[in-house]
């Protein structure tokens, strides 16, 4: 376990990240009023087309769309809700492979069907990544969203048949937003690496904030 801190060790190890997949979020449909009781709703999130339908108590669902490479997909999703202690509804979708409750559900860069974290075997790298690796991951999920590569290098996927001109013009915006910051990031940071001063500067900062785990580290003399 770890060892790999490089973004490239990260990216070709075994193990999927949640931040790699397109990613459909029960709590942010509730917010944006896709999950509703009593309601049938049709739209997009990227290139996946949903279809939500809530008017039969008894078999809540979202049928999803969407097209990967030649591949076709076509299927519905079930849908629950609980009562909340404070009040309100809260929505979940049934993981279509294991029927786990879960809040997200999570389609890997390969993989043509939604399911959970744990059907897809993903871990969450979030916590361990810096804001250069999380924008860049972000930019990669718009892409990938769209049906395109991995590469950030790669130029912007064209717009999926039938997607809104200005649902594509908008992740077409965010995307570049998200790598540009990235890029940003990148040079900033060799910048400072090639500044000694500044590097002091943030090595004594480094040294400052993780004193205490050094030094419970030190505690235990070496050769015992
Ligand atoms: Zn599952």
């Amino acid at each position: 376990m770890g060892g790999y801190g490089s973004t490239r060790w990260r990216w070709h190890r075994k193990k999927m990240t949640a931040e790699q997949c397109v990613k459909l979020d029960a709590a942010h449909w509730t917010r944006l009023g896709i999950l509703r009781d009593g309601i049938i709703k049709t739209g997009w999130q990227g290139a996946i087309r949903y279809h939500v339908n809530t008017t039969d108590g008894h078999h809540q669902r979202v049928h999803l769309t969407y097209g990967l490479g030649r591949e076709h997909l076509d299927y519905s999703v079930f849908l629950e809700t609980t009562q909340p202690q404070f009040g309100g509804v809260r929505w979940w979708f049934r993981c279509p492979t294991c029927r786990r409750r879960i809040q997200k559900l999570f389609l890997p860069p390969r993989a043509s069907q939604f399911g959970c974290r744990h059907c897809h075997n993903l871990s969450y790298a979030t916590r361990n990544q810096s804001p250069k690796d999380r924008l860049m991951e972000r930019a990669r999920a718009i892409r990938m969203s769209l049906g395109g590569s991995v590469s950030l290098f790669d130029p912007f996927p064209p717009r999926p048949t039938g997607m809104r001109w200005k649902t594509y013009w908008s992740l077409e915006e965010k995307y570049e937003r998200y790598n540009q910051t990235s890029l940003r990031l990148a040079v900033e940071w060799l910048d400072r690496m090639q500044k000694p001063r500044t590097l002091g500067a943030a090595k004594r900062k480094v040294l400052g904030t993780s004193a205490r785990e050094s030094a419970s580290e030190k505690s235990e003399p070496e050769g015992w």
